[in-house]
């Protein structure tokens, strides 16, 4: 019987990917549930390709257009946000790609933990905001979660060298993104087209925002603290230019394990479906004799203050996680809104982080609540600002 897979956000960077990965895979994976937001056209056209039992789209407002493109298809068109949780927790579906951005994807996340499924997560923010409960969930229920975030696929692949007692700590790469090179002075004029212009990887506009502030890898990290059950103090990042080695583990004896691969998302996605098998893959082989050189250094936290948020975040715990991801994710949209300059985000996540009173072990509800909390605050802070310093 061949693998029936749901991809949740299959318009974007992930999801087009899967699908290419799918391609190649052969008839045992099978495309049983597509998702998109609002793109209509595009998701229509991956129906009219892989024939799903289901689409959803989740702008209601584009419903209709939906309809009116494959209303002609035996497929059930489904709207709305819910239908996420409906996909999710749906008999058929065996492995559900998160490839949503963004704490939209925190219900079908719920949903498909609860339903004891086979996760293929690159939606990181679900496990920023309610990394505790998500990952209790899914083992009250035997759902496994597989990381398709290339460092934590990475992490994961080197972990299968020991045991969980015998992990020093995970060391985490990042590329540093477009401004590991700039000084704090042009940092602070950058633009959008800049921050959106990654010099390695090729990634939705929110992701690629969140790599040139580094926040991408402080989601990283707690991203890593949830799904390896880590301390955070055991897990440490560098940064990595080439974006060869997508991470390592030290293990207690002093041996580092590393995985290495072109910088291709493929890669960990496939790894994520045909897991705990292998398959032949789509991406470029590596060819070391011509990387030749493979360099690492110490991130300067003061430059990058987002990852020492982040961190800060993760060590406070409860609620500072989602507060530190819905202030950045309000941020970002003002950002790519071009209301707000490039290093004003962070200024407002840390604005956010000072002034939150942490909850410690929260239930959803609070952690739903800081999260609104956060975003208002930003608002707010935007609007009180709007005439000044922070427009760009
Ligand atoms: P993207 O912006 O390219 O695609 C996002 C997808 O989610 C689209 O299909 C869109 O229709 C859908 N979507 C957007 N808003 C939505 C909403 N409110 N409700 C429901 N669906 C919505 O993003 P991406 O780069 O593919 O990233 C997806 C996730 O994967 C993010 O969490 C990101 O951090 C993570 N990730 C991405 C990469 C990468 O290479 N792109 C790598 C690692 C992790
Ligand atoms: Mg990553």
């Amino acid at each position: 019987m061949a693998k029936q897979i749901a991809i949740l956000g299959s318009t974007g960077s992930i999801g087009t990917n899967t699908l290419r990965v799918i391609d190649a895979l052969g008839p045992d994976f099978c495309v049983a549930a597509l998702s998109a937001h609002s793109n209509v056209e595009l998701l229509a056209q991956q129906a009219r390709r892989y024939r799903p039992a289901v689409v959803a789209i989740t702008d209601a407002a584009c419903a209709k257009q939906l309809q009116d493109l494959i209303g002609d298809l035996d497929i059930e068109i489904l709207s709305g946000p819910q239908a996420l949780v409906e996909i999710a927790e749906a008999e058929e579906i065996d492995t559900i790609v998160t490839a949503i951005v963004g704490a939209a994807g925190l219900w079908a996340a719920f949903a498909a933990c609860g339903k004891g499924k086979t996760i293929a997560l690159a939606n990181k923010e679900p496990l920023v905001i309610a990394g505790r409960l998500l990952t209790s969930l899914a083992k009250e229920n035997g759902a496994t979660i597989l990381p398709i975030d290339s460092e934590h696929s990475a992490v994961f692949q080197a972990m299968q060298a020991g045991t969980h007692r015998q992990v020093r700590k995970i060391i985490l790469t990042a590329s540093g993104g477009p401004f590991r090179d700039k000084s704090p002075e042009d940092i602070e004029n950058v633009t959008l087209e800049q921050a959106l212009a990654h010099p390695v990887w090729d990634m939705g506009p929110k992701i690629t925002v969140d790599s040139a502030t580094m926040v991408n890898k402080a989601l990283e990290v707690i991203e890593a603290r949830w799904l390896f059950d880590m301390p955070v103090d055991k897990i440490e990042v560098l940064i990595h230019p080439e974006s060869i080695v997508h991470s390592l583990v030290e293990f207690v004896d002093g041996s580092v394990i590393a995985q290495l691969s072109q910088p291709d998302m493929c890669i960990p996605i496939q790894y994520a479906l045909t897991y705990p098998m292998r398959a032949p893959g789509i991406a470029e082989r590596l060819r070391l004799e011509e990387t030749k050189k493979l360099t690492f250094f110490a991130p300067d936290m003061d430059k990058f203050r987002a990852l020492l948020l982040g961190y800060e975040a993760a060590r406070a715990g409860g609620t500072a996680p989602a507060v530190f991801n819905a202030a950045n994710e309000a941020a970002v949209q003002d950002f790519l809104a071009k209301k707000i300059r490039f290093v004003t985000i962070v200024e407002l996540i840390e604005h956010c982080l000072d002034k939150h009173n942490v909850r410690t072990t929260p239930s959803i509800e609070e952690l739903l609540e800081a999260d609104a909390w956060a975003r208002n605050e930003v608002a707010k802070e935007v609007a009180h600002t709007s005439t000044g310093a922070i427009k760009q």
